[in-house]
């Protein structure tokens, strides 16, 4: 399955400050003033299911782009995260995975559901930027660069099947209680949206809002984030967790839904209808990635 690819452009320069709790992290952009990224999730697999033949094309595209990082909407490590920071899944299914020259850029990562069934910690562990120095991720937090603000919301909590069906285990250190800890998540990223100037607003988490796959819609996110999107004119929400690649446009607002959770073990066949109109784009393959690198251009 072939990364979300977006390049955003200059529009203009201005500097300014964001007051949120959320902590921020600068991205330069070129000297040409321009940004691109890869935008990758559901990964973690040791190379298997296309993963290592999704990184090799990343890593084409990724020349061609000239990327200047790549995201990680959550689910790095299958199938039940890390065991730990030692645990040797790090190097097996990143390190070793995305090691193209084009790669070797700042990877800035959030948590899915499948991280949360290990050590969750282990991935937000320091320790971990220094066996691999691209390696940045966070429950959540902010990437800004100066055209774009990114913010990195951690979904999962809002789940509310994750903390009533006893199928599997999850760690929720540092969530609990759980109320506060999403009341306040709420609150910084309203805050951190209402503080920012940047021309293109984006939010990352890994749970769908909308979605035509597998897991479908979550209503939570549609009930408690949203709003708040809406409210601060956020372009685009980006995502995984369902294996594939998707771009709908809702019908009642501006809000583009983004998702990119195929970059291994691509579904086929489990879709849901979705109104026409609004599906702008899907995509579930598992042909070669070549193919999809010809049928991107
Ligand atoms: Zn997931």
């Amino acid at each position: 399955m072939l990364p979300l690819i977006f390049a955003a452009f200059i529009i203009c320069f201005c500097s300014f400050s964001s007051l949120a709790e959320l902590q921020s992290f600068q991205q330069p952009l070129k000297s040409d003033g321009s940004l691109s990224f890869l935008v990758i999730g559901d990964w973690g697999r040791r190379g298997l299911y296309n993963q290592s033949e999704v990184a090799l094309q990343m890593g084409v595209i990724g020349e061609e782009l000239d990327i200047d990082f790549v995201i990680s909407t959550g689910d790095n490590f299958y199938e039940d995260g890390l065991t730990g920071i030692d645990d040797p899944n790090f190097y097996e299914s990143f390190t070793n995975i995305y090691t193209a020259p084009s790669l070797q850029k700042q990877w800035y990562s959030v948590l899915g559901n499948h991280d949360y069934r290990g050590d969750v910690e282990a991935q937000l562990n320091p320790i971990l930027t220094q066996k691999d120095s691209r390696w940045l991720c966070m429950r959540s937090f902010i990437v800004n660069a100066e055209i774009v603000e990114i913010f990195f919301v951690d979904t999962s909590p809002f789940v509310n099947d994750y903390f009533t069906n006893p199928e599997h285990n999850y760690d929720w250190k540092g969530i609990s209680p759980r109320e506060t800890y999403l009341a306040n998540l709420l609150k910084d990223v309203d805050a951190a949206l209402s503080s920012s100037t940047a021309k293109w607003k984006l939010l990352v988490g890994h749970h769908a809002i909308l979605s035509a796959g597998h897991h479908g819609i979550t209503v939570e996110l549609l009930q408690q984030l949203v709003p708040i999107l809406q409210e601060h004119n956020v372009d685009a929400y980006i995502n995984g967790h369902d294996h594939c690649i998707q771009h709908i446009s809702s019908s009642h607002s501006l809000l583009q839904f983004l998702m990119s959770g195929g970059s291994s073990k691509a579904w086929t066949g489990d879709v849901d209808w979705w109104n026409p109109k609004e599906m702008q784009f899907f995509m579930m393959v598992k042909v070669s990635c070549l193919w999809r690198l010809h049928k991107l251009k």
